[in-house]
């Protein structure tokens, strides 16, 4: 038997790991310091009361003969498709609920979506980016090209002009730099696919955070996006999901390749190897949807939008370049003194007792830049800006 050779291929992640070895480290030597954690993605809140209960409503259903739901179906319940729909249709997309599939969250889809594609694909996804992207192409095989985001294009790269690509991955509000792409950069984005039978795999984790109603949630709020793109999107910060497991695909109807409508295969994918998700998660999902649940996942985003721009303000003060926290729960810092990113880890570690993300970690042009998240409390995101502005007061960069 043969293993898959292209695992060899993939780079070593140490990113977290040690992240987490440093904190440690720096802990043993410092007992008593207290260090705030402004590095991981994972949010602080729990899920809301309504989606609380409504997941314990439909645990004690699966207890009883006359209430208990065994094999759902694939694709998700009826009642979480359409609760899906109208959340489109609260910030006005018009999606059909055969074209919306319930999964345990984006990161599953976006794996799995690649068994759609072949593997001789031209994959085209930015530098720095969210890893997944890379190593599930990586693990297929597939010939990476990387485009680059970096200062000059905002971190927003565009469609190249001399390439076609087959899969392009698009992620807005960005992860880790949280650029923000406008209706018209989309527009460019929809063109290009279109004209070169390119698809876009669309990352929509965190349209929740966008308020300006000027920029686009979806991908689907584009003309002509419904011939070139999968949107996939998660519960996980919208509301708390992030343990409880809840996530959507659409793929519209109209996306065809090669004569194929992608739904139909991607229909065919989830029947064939997934078994639906639980049904208690998605009544849970379902009541985190309805209006009572929105209001109350809207006052935990609140927090967070809060969080951010206190992080936002103090870097502002410092004269810290960045980009993010606005419509986006990720702050993407220039790193002060012209520090590496691994080299103002450390500094920040030991002059603030704060930690944050490297950008290095997430591609070469992360080089020098550094992820802070706004998912903390808000009471520990004030505190660790109150120390970076006394370790830093004076050495940004104007
Ligand atoms: N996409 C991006 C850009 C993310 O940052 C994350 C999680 O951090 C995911 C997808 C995965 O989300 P989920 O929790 O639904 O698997």
């Amino acid at each position: 038997m043969k293993i898959n050779e292209n695992y060899r291929n993939l780079e070593e992640s140490y990113l977290f790991s040690t992240i987490a070895k440093k904190v440690e480290e720096y802990k043993k030597a410092h007992p008593e310091a207290s260090v705030i954690r402004m590095g991981i993605g994972d949010v602080t809140l729990p899920i809301c009361e309504r989606a609380a209960e409504a997941f314990a409503k439909a645990a004690g259903e699966q207890g009883k003969a006359e209430t208990f739901h065994g094999y759902g179906p694939e694709q998700g319940y009826d009642f979480l498709r359409d609760a899906v729909c109208r959340y489109y249709g609260s910030f006005g997309v018009r999606v059909s609920s055969d074209d919306v599939f319930i999964s345990d969250g984006a990161k599953s889809d976006l794996g799995n979506i690649l068994d759609l594609f072949d593997c001789d694909n031209t994959v085209l996804i930015p530098d720095p980016v969210y890893p997944v992207y890379l190593d599930t192409n990586v693990m297929a095989g597939r010939r990476i090209v990387f485009m680059d985001a970096n200062v000059e294009n905002g971190f927003l790269p565009m469609p190249p002009e001399n390439l076609r690509a087959d899969i392009i991955y698009i992620c807005s509000p960005n992860n880790p730099t949280g650029a923000v792409y406008s209706r018209s950069q989309l527009k460019e984005w929809v063109d290009y696919a279109n004209a070169n039978d390119a698809v876009i795999l669309f990352d929509a984790a965190y349209e929740s955070f966008i308020s300006d109603p000027s920029l686009p949630r979806s991908i689907f709020e584009i003309d002509g996006a419904g011939t070139c793109a999968v949107e996939l999107c998660s519960l996980s910060k919208l509301a708390s999901f992030t343990g409880t497991r809840c996530g959507y695909t659409v793929v519209p109807k109209e996306l065809k390749r090669e004569g194929i409508s992608l739904q139909k295969m991607w229909l065919r994918r989830q029947t064939t190897k997934f078994n639906g998700v639980s049904y208690p998660v998605q009544r849970a999902a379902e009541a985190a949807l309805s209006p009572e649940g929105m209001k109350q996942c809207r006052e935990h985003l609140d927090v967070y939008r809060k969080n951010a721009d206190v992080i936002s303000k103090t870097l502002k003060e410092l004269g810290i370049w960045h980009i993010g926290g606005q419509n986006s729960p990720y702050i993407w810092m220039k790193c002060p003194g012209m520090m590496k990113s691994w080299e103002f880890f450390d500094d920040l570690l030991e002059r603030a007792q704060v930690v944050g993300t490297p950008g290095s970690g997430f591609g070469k042009n992360g080089e020098g830049y550094f992820r802070l998240t706004a998912f903390g409390t808000a009471e520990n995101t004030k505190e660790a800006m109150a120390r970076i502005k006394k370790a830093y007061g004076c050495v940004g960069e104007r």
